[in-house]
């Protein structure tokens, strides 16, 4: 299709002819001849010479002359400007050392509070200046997918917002960002906005997106503009006065114009601007066209099936010549690479010469594979920067390069080369991973995460002795359903039953300033978007629903950082068979359900593609045992880190200064030793696994009393400013129980009969421990009576503060089936909740997505109930709104059946 605009016409005409006659009209000059023809009317030559001559002087001698020192001004400078504004329909230009010196000069322009809207696909080093000046600027910045002008909408404030910032084509996809359509919104919804491009991937000949509403336009000198890589530089152009005024002061007071020899390159280069960029995207077209008649995935504007084609056309006056295809197998690429000859292996772009590199081993390496993953940068990609050789070489070069690395044969039937497709998996792996991640947020995802107790440690562990905590099989379940309504909704079925829905458009997303690409959370909450919550959303919430507002806080807190620009709408229903508030971690598994869930949602983590029937055993030198879950390790470690971190942030929102141990427990399953820092008695701060935990069974008794924690903490604080000599030799002993218990656990020599013996011995001393230190209960007093009693004869400590709350038995493997039922009896008797659970398995858990959840098999299945007795759920009512199938059958499991309806729903895959 032919371009709307002649590239040959640029609508600002500076230096024209004038009309020779009245009978013949004035014509404007095409831009090749404006390219070529470096004249500026007031700034004639004394000689008469016909290049710009280098001006190679620091000073101008005489007072109120145009130069005087030439950090402001060089007449060497004032030629490129002038030239280079001529060619870009612009009234001025600066030039300045670097593409990244162009748009430090164009950022100084903001004010700290100023807010950027900026795409997320950006050039990496404009990436990195933007978190600079983000985190030393009080600078708002938000990344959005400007390929979508929808999504720029709603972060578009009409004083806050400063700036847009904008790249297209990008680089090494090429998608296209509609220029025009952005610039009019912005301008109609923020009218003192300043929409910026960066047009390096184009220059001014094929793109000049000041006539598209643009009022800063820069571009890196250093590819198209100079053609040779042979010099550093950068442009800026713009219309409006004030602008430019701002952008010299800046320029003069730092000192990072272009030096007089490098305008002097630059300004031989642009005379062949046209010339090149003509026969480079020629080229370009015709390697394009090749690559995608042999079945390369192929990214290049010029090309029918590109998406963004007819955005481009309408802006852009040629396709450039950067395009990038992909080979289905990264080592392919990398002989592909390798194997060329005429291409020369390098990172930028925009010189004489053609290049081939792979961005994701070369100029993308820095970024973590999982955002490459995310951004949906293809790890076999080729970038490749077409020059002005002859095409038919560069062509057979590239043919050469493809049947040398095996990714293209001669098929003699067809007579010709064809693709050779990858004969590995990892093509239908891609395949697999690409429907997943498109379908990311039109699934169910079900996740789950068990408890924790601690075993050894409480309270000591405050004073710096070593704690052991464990899971325990006791879990929260966390179900996203698709809602496509607008709207989203959270259910939280063991607090009240809670049920709460949001118009997705009315939360505070005005609060929230997102993460960059790769960036982490902070340790410190973002109190502004936490107030906004508080205000906004939860609102109408009162003190009564204490405890689920909290949970909801911490939900939309990470739903808003975490969503966008996606914006998802879905229901999030959570329950537990753990019982809520009695110490055993059950905040920490609902902020592991809702990190997973959210992190699945927003595809910030994906699941490796399903294995294979015949895949690996697992890993055998992973730190836990999965005893309960069949050993079932799937998740990988660095995915579970991802969750374990939001999780963290989810148990801040809720606790305000959690030590971290709950949420690894819940993450990573088995059992941890956790030392606070900067304290003696434990030796190095910390957490550690403990390597090859014993899954073990314990009778886990809920005394129902109320506790306070704060309360019981400090009250040993008070006692230990008291009785310093006591409470010090007590946390000696229980840091010596901690290790000796550290090390049973981990010892493959001790038999299982020696370590329960041991355990239960180390139960006792710590008990005693802690009733010295004043933190027990009548209540776990009877519990441990009951349990010691005859026939039992079980050991029993309690567990967290004390104070009330949970006491824990260890059940020895060989214990009767009915001497427990008579024990649980007496127990519950006594008006004690006791479940039978083990301990130390597996940690988070993600039902598997690749086979339906199996929900007819479910529900007419009863599981031969193994050891474990999880609490009553109750069953609660449905919301008003559809619910998929799993939801239904979710909020519907009412009873002790919860944990063997999940299990049996299909496939749990596990860290
Ligand atoms: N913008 C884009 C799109 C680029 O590709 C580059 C460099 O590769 C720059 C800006 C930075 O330019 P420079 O390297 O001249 O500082």
């Amino acid at each position: 299709m032919a371009p709307t605009i002649d590239p040959k016409v640029p609508r600002h005409d500076l230096p024209t002819p004038e009309p020779e006659s009245p009978l013949r009209s004035r014509k404007p000059y095409r831009f090749s001849t404006l390219c070529a023809t470096v004249e500026n009317p007031d700034q004639k030559d004394q000689y008469g010479s016909s290049s710009v001559p280098i001006y190679q002087s620091a000073t101008f001698k005489g007072v109120g002359n145009v130069y005087d020192y030439s950090r402001s001004g060089n007449p060497t400078r004032s030629h490129l400007e002038h030239h280079i504004a001529k060619i870009s329909s612009a009234e001025h230009a600066l030039t300045v050392s670097s593409g990244m010196a162009a748009l430090d000069v164009i950022l100084r322009i903001l004010k700290p509070g100023d807010e950027i809207i900026a795409g997320d696909d950006l050039y990496g080093g404009t990436n990195r200046l933007l978190t600079y000046i983000r985190s030393h600027g009080g600078v708002v910045v938000h990344h959005v997918d400007t390929t979508n002008p929808a999504s720029v909408l709603p972060f578009i404030h009409p004083t806050k917002t400063a700036m847009i910032l904008l790249e297209s084509p990008t680089n090494p996809l090429l998608k296209i960002a509609d220029i025009a359509a952005i610039s009019k919104d912005v301008k109609e919804r923020a009218p003192d906005a300043i929409v910026v491009v960066d047009n390096t991937m184009m220059s001014p000949y094929l793109q000049r997106p000041l006539e598209h509403g643009a009022d800063i336009v820069y571009d890196s000198a250093t590819k198209y503009l100079s053609g040779h890589h042979d010099l550093m530089a950068g442009v800026i152009t713009c219309n409006r006065d004030d602008l430019k005024k701002a952008m010299a002061f800046t320029i003069n007071s730092i000192g990072n114009a272009l030096a007089p020899n490098d305008c002097f390159l630059l300004l031989r280069g642009t005379k062949t601007l046209a010339l090149r960029m003509d026969r480079q995207q020629a080229t370009s077209q015709l390697v394009a066209t090749y690559l995608h008649s042999l079945g390369f995935p192929t990214h290049y504007p010029g090309l029918p099936d590109h998406p963004g084609r007819e955005i481009h056309e309408r802006i852009a006056a040629g396709n450039g010549a950067v395009l990038s295809f992909e080979t289905g197998d990264k080592e392919l690429s990398e002989r592909v690479v390798g194997a060329a000859r005429l291409w020369g292996i390098s990172v930028s772009f925009g010189c004489v010469n053609s290049l081939i590199s792979m961005p994701c081993v070369m100029s993308h390496a820095s970024i973590d594979p999982k955002l490459r993953a995310a951004r949906g940068l293809p790890e076999d990609l080729i970038r490749l920067c077409v020059g002005i050789e002859d095409p038919v070489d560069l062509i057979d070069d590239l043919e050469h390069a493809l049947i040398d690395a095996g990714a293209i044969a001669f098929d003699a039937q067809q007579n010709k080369y064809i693709r050779v497709v990858p004969s590995t998996n990892d093509e239908l792996n891609a395949a697999v991973q690409k429907l997943g991640l498109a379908e990311a947020d039109q699934q169910e995802w079900f996740v789950s995460a068990p408890g924790k107790i601690i075993l050894f440690g409480e309270h000591a562990v405050v004073h710096g002795v070593t704690a052991v905590a464990a899971s325990v099989d006791l879990r929260c379940y966390g179900l996203t359903t698709p809602r496509n309504d607008g709207k989203l909704s959270v259910h939280f079925a063991d607090i009240d039953n809670f049920y709460h829905e949001w118009d997705i458009e009315s939360l505070p997303w005005d609060a929230v300033t997102p993460l960059a690409a790769g960036e982490e959370h902070s340790d410190v909450l973002d109190q502004v978007l936490i107030d906004a919550i508080c205000a906004g959303p939860l609102a109408d919430l009162g003190e009564d629903a204490k405890s689920a507002k909290a949970a909801a806080l911490a939900f939309l807190y990470m739903y808003l950082m975490l969503s966008h620009p996606r914006r998802s709408s879905f229901n999030f229903t959570a329950r537990a068979t753990l019982p809520v508030g009695a110490g055993l971690g059950s905040s920490a598994s609902f902020s592991t359900c809702a990190a997973t869930s959210l992190l699945l949602v927003n595809r910030a983590i994906m699941l490796p593609p399903p294995p294979q029937p015949t895949s690996a055993p697992a890993d055998s030198s992973a730190p836990h045992v999965h005893v309960s879950h069949q050993g079932r390790r799937f998740i990988p470690p660095t995915t579970a880190e991802q969750v374990n971190k939001w999780a963290f942030v989810a148990e801040k929102v809720l606790h305000g200064n959690p030590s971290g141990v709950d949420n690894s427990v819940a993450v990573f399953g088995g059992a941890l030793a956790y030392t606070r820092a900067g304290f003696s008695l434990g030796g190095k701060g910390g957490m550690e696994p403990i390597q090859g935990f014993k899954s073990l069974k314990f009778l886990l008794t809920n005394s129902t009393v109320p506790r306070d924690t704060k309360k019981l903490v400090a009250g040993v604080g008070l006692l230990k400013t008291n009785e310093p000599e006591l409470v010090d030799s007590i946390l000696k002993s229980i840091q010596s129980i901690s290790e000796e218990a550290r090390r049973a656990l981990a010892d493959p020599e001790l038999s299982r009969v020696e370590l329960l013996a041991a355990l239960s011995a180390l139960i006792n001393e710590n008990h005693q421990h802690l009733v010295t230190l004043g933190v027990s209960h009548p209540s776990l007093e009877t519990i441990r009576a009951t349990t010691a009693a005859a026939p039992y004869g079980l050991s029993t400590k309690l567990t967290g503060a004390g104070g009330g709350g949970c006491a824990v038995t260890l059940v020895p493997d060989d214990f009767q089936d009915s001497a427990l039922d008579s024990l649980m009896a007496a127990l519950t008797q006594e008006k004690f909740v006791p479940y039978l659970t083990s301990v130390g398995g597996s940690g988070m858990g993600i039902l598997s997505p690749y086979t339906p959840p199996n929900l007819g098999h479910a529900s007419a299945t009863v599981v031969p109930p193994d050891q474990v007795t999880p609490p009553q759920t109750p069953g609660v009512e449905p919301a008003d709104e559809p619910l998929g199938d799993l939801r239904l059958a979710f909020e519907k499991q009412g009873g002790p059946q919860l944990a063997q309806w999940a299990d049996a729903l299909g496939r749990w895959l596990y860290v």
